[in-house]
């Protein structure tokens, strides 16, 4: 009998597995697809590959700014999608070999829950020379890690060719000379900035009045202005109603604030948020309780309502990251081996790859207004930061809550390299500094992170590059 099986080999599964490894249990991982799950195969990984794509393309479409004159710029999506692979392959095989290395079993194929101390493995993708034609796996303990897959919607028209999700956008071997993409949260616009700088032209439908909507209102609201200069059309407060093909093309219907409206594409993304895979797993036979959207429930200790039984990840809803996924999956085998460990889910930092880059950790101006939690608010635009003009990136801001103890709540940032930025807002956000004993942080010259620096002083109107304050 293993101490542990994991079923599901994403960030979530694989990171548990080696984390179990080096606390000294046996284990065992399943897997039907490759290793690495939706984030290296078909999320994270593939999109930042393109996204890299689009950036050279954007910096070589402005290099006449920087003095560089650019002849016959050509943008090769058969080659961007080659390079995608080789990066998701290195990925993939690099995981392999460290679950090889940690000495953790992998079975390539379908698990389903017997009982549960009971897992059983049929044939899945991959080589299946591996698996008999089913196989049975004795654990103490079961870590489902089976993430999740888009979601679809009930509209008419959506199986219609050239309708695609997330997974098949990222197989495509021609840019879409119209994409219209329903939905404007995170993956919808991260796809909605790579394929406008790529040539398609790009329209956004989203049902709610504002896109990005858990986020800071202002950052939303910034970003909305943002897509629009960069020439991508956003209809928000607009409902999708059919989609039929017309000829060549397809014709997607809806209904906006301003009355009907009919959007010609010739290629459809539905990027309408994600749904639980848990097909196939048995959990309803074992008594698995799940919420009213499919994901699997579980205490603090990630152990499902059936006792032995744990589930981590996307799988369980909540903050769907990569990195969630992976801390989830470390705390759950901690908390099998008798550790008191937790997550600081009040300072999970978020990154959103569009043009520019969003990130944001912490509270944001609306929740500490539902909160009831009194604020004051710290900014700096990047317009006033000395690296970012040398970058010719001055579009964006940094927005730093805190309370009324001056303890940081949350950081946002909308610019360039937020990404890279946001690390420092996760540190201050988790240990829960105070704005005023920030003083005295000294910042490199010149570098992004001194607009964060302006942006904490601004809490107290000490900024040193913003005019004094009319209080
Ligand atoms: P998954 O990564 O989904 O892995 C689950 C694995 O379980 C899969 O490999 C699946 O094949 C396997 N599995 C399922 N059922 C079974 C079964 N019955 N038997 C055997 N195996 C099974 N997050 C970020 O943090 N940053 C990003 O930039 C980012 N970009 C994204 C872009 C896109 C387009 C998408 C779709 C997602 C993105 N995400 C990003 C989200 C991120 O990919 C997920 O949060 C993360 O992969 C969840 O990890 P997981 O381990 O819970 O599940």
């Amino acid at each position: 009998m293993k101490d542990l099986v994991i079923i599901g080999g994403g960030p979530g599964g694989y990171v548990a597995a080696i984390r179990a490894r080096q606390l000294g249990m046996t284990v065992t991982l399943v897997e039907k697809e490759a290793v690495g799950g939706t984030c290296l195969n078909h999320g994270c990984i593939p999109t930042k590959a393109y996204y890299r794509n689009a950036e050279i393309m954007r910096d070589l479409s402005h290099a006449e700014e920087f003095g560089i004159a650019v002849a016959g710029l050509k943008f090769s999506m058969e080659q961007a999608w080659e390079r995608k692979e080789r990066i998701v392959k290195t990925l993939v095989s690099g995981v392999e070999k460290l679950l090889a290395d940690y000495g953790v079993e992998v079975i390539k194929g379908n698990a389903t829950l017997l009982d549960q101390n009971t897992v059983t493995v049929s044939g899945g993708q991959g080589d299946r020379s591996l698996v008999p034609p089913e196989q049975k796996i004795d654990a103490a303990h079961i870590l489902l890690a089976t993430g999740s897959t888009s979601a679809s919607l009930p509209i008419l028209g959506l199986k219609l060719e050239g309708v695609v999700d997330s997974t098949s956008l990222l197989q495509i071997s021609e840019v879409p000379p119209r994409l219209a993409i329903i939905g404007g949260g995170v993956i919808g616009l991260e796809f909605a900035c790579i394929f406008n700088s790529f040539g398609s032209q790009v329209t956004v439908i989203e049902y709610l009045p504002a896109i990005l909507n858990l986020l800071d209102r202002e950052i939303s609201k910034r970003m909305g202005v943002f897509l629009k200069r960069q020439g991508i059309t956003v209809h928000s407060s607009t409902a999708v109603e059919k989609v039929e093909r017309n000829g060549n093309e397809l014709l997607l219907s809806a209904k906006g604030k301003k009355g009907d409206l009919s959007i010609p594409a010739d290629l459809i993304l539905v990027s309408a948020g994600r749904r639980p895979l848990t097909a196939g797993l048995n959990l309803e036979t074992l008594g698995i309780a799940t919420d009213e959207h499919g994901f699997i429930k579980v205490d603090e200790n990630y152990a499902t309502t059936v006792p032995g039984i744990y589930a981590i990840g996307d799988v369980i809803g909540g903050l769907m990251l990569a990195h969630v996924a992976s801390e989830e999956g470390i705390t759950a085998v901690e908390k099998i081996a008798g550790c008191n460990s937790r997550i600081h889910y009040n300072a999970v930092p978020s990154c959103i790859f569009t043009f520019p880059e969003i990130a944001t950790v912490g509270m944001s101006e609306e929740e500490c207004v539902s909160r009831g939690i009194k604020y004051r608010v710290g900014k700096f635009n990047f317009a006033a930061n000395g690296k970012a003009l040398t970058l010719g990136e001055t579009d964006g801001l940094v927005k730093v809550i805190a309370d009324e103890d001056d303890v940081i709540r949350g950081v946002h940032i909308i610019g360039p390299h937020a990404s890279d930025l946001i690390l420092e807002g996760t540190i201050l956000v988790k240990e829960g500094v105070k704005a005023s004993d920030f003083v005295g942080t000294i910042h490199a010259h010149p570098t992004l992170g001194e607009a964060l620096m302006e942006a904490i002083l601004d809490v107290n109107g000490q900024a040193l590059h913003l005019s004094p304050r009319k209080r």
